[in-house]
């Protein structure tokens, strides 16, 4: 029995205890009225109790407020306990709650969480980015009227989630989402979005790359075997027969030149950061300018303009074949009678290594591909100078593992000017 119950009971026989000997030795009603005023006074006293739990029960906080007397406050105190455990407990899940919110945040794939109806509950800022879609406004809306594409409300609307949909975004900022289906809590559904347009463009120009290496090499082939074909099949007298020799010799050291470019193209990919051999920059000029009035026969006037106080640290294999393939385009894309200019000169940043031609220039919307693998602006023109397309992509990455800038600067008609900026870390005062 609860000491509440045990407490009244005695009460009410205190009360009759006391007006049963003064009903019967003073007058009976006096006796009633003793034992009426006890009860009258203990549903006071308990009244004024249930008014304060009343009241307390309205706006229930853990303060003193619920404070009782006699036996209520046994039952204050423990319901001041079990709501003081309460409000604890709610507490330490809502610091639960924040934390797996902030750990979703906190994540670099875009997480959405959807209702029985495909509406938003909860999306994470990297979902707003991607999805273009905004928590605070757009929580509980269909997420199909938010992503509208055709692909997306398919995949939604068929269920079949075993493989994620590849979805390219058409807001304007040509992303490629990854998106993730995964039922949970019975028909709801988490969507987990990655980001995988660094992907998609390297797989795609690992397609572009291996065809455009299928191509480059079956256009001499092709040639190749025509030849062979013509050979076997007709007789020809000697000249003939010397003539097609020697365009067979040129289509293989075009094929030979192409497979050397891509083996280069690789070698320097995969290697290791480059040495940092001290390369003598006034003797590598001065050989540069020997190399380009070899390739230019005489066709050319080539210059070297050096001031000659600092060398250059790196790899000189490979800072020669960048550099050798800058004069040597120069030489190539520059009618004859013309100028190219070797330039090393010092500049505020570190030093600068420039090739200046007066030759046929580039239209600037090429400028931006130039060092494509495979890009040319001119293929024939290109293929006619023995060209591979690959030289300037060269010449990019071995620049790029040296810390430096290609810089181009071109004019149709008037001339092209590559410079080669390095820092100053890259550069030794001779
Ligand atoms: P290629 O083997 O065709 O010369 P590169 O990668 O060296 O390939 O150059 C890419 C393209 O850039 C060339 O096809 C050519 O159109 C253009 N180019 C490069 N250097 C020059 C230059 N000095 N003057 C004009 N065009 C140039």
């Amino acid at each position: 029995m609860s000491s509440q119950i045990v407490n009244a009971l005695v009460l009410i026989l205190l009360s009759a205890g006391i007006a049963i000997p003064v009903g019967h030795f003073v007058v009976p009603w006096a006796g009633w009225a003793v034992f009426c005023a006890g009860l009258g006074l203990q549903m006071l006293f308990n009244f004024r109790n249930f008014a304060r739990l009343d009241r307390w029960s309205q706006h229930p906080v853990v303060d003193a407020s619920l404070e009782g007397e006699g036996a209520w406050d046994g039952i204050f105190g423990r319901l001041y306990r079990h709501e003081k455990e309460l409000r604890d407990q709610i507490a330490e899940r809502d610091d639960q709650i924040d934390r797996l919110f902030a750990a979703l945040q906190a994540l670099t794939d875009g997480v959405v969480a959807l209702d029985l109806n495909q509406n938003i509950v909860y999306c994470n800022t990297t979902a707003e980015a991607q999805l273009g879609v905004a928590m605070e406004r757009d929580r509980g809306q269909p997420i199909v009227n938010l992503v509208r594409q055709p692909e997306f409300v398919a995949y939604l609307s068929a269920g079949e989630f075993e493989r994620p949909l590849t979805l390219r975004t058409d807001r304007g900022s040509d992303r490629v989402l990854s998106i993730f289906v995964i039922p949970y809590a019975g028909n709801r559904r988490l969507m987990q979005i990655k980001d995988v347009t660094q992907t998609d463009r390297l797989d795609r120009m690992r397609r572009d790359f291996v065809a455009n290496v299928s191509h480059e090499l079956r256009t001499p082939l092709t040639v190749l075997a025509g030849f062979l074909e013509t050979l076997q099949e007709i007789d020809l007298d000697y000249d003939d027969r010397k003539r097609y020799l020697n365009m067979m010799a040129e289509q293989s050291k075009r094929m030979e030149t192409i497979v050397q470019d891509l083996l280069t193209l690789s070698s320097i990919e995969s290697a290791p950061p480059p040495e940092n051999d001290l390369v003598d920059m006034t003797s590598l000029v001065d050989k540069l300018r020997r190399d380009g009035e070899a390739l230019s026969a005489g066709r050319h006037q080539v210059v070297a303009d050096t001031d000659g106080i600092f060398d250059l640290r790196g790899s000189e294999p490979e800072l020669v074949s960048a550099f050798g393939n800058l004069v040597a385009n120069a030489v190539r894309y520059t009618p004859a009678g013309g100028t190219v200019r070797i330039e090393w000169k010092a500049t505020p940043q570190g030093a600068e290594f420039a090739v200046e031609d007066t030759g046929i220039g580039i239209d600037a919307k090429h400028i931006p591909r130039l060092t494509e693998r495979f890009y040319r602006v001119d293929r024939g023109r290109s293929r006619d100078a023995g060209g591979t397309g690959l030289g300037l992509a060269i010449v990019k990455h071995s620049l790029n593992r040296h810390q430096a800038q290609l810089d181009i600067k071109s004019t149709p008609g008037v001339g092209s000017r590559f410079a080669a900026r390095f820092p100053a870390s890259r550069i030794a005062r001779v």
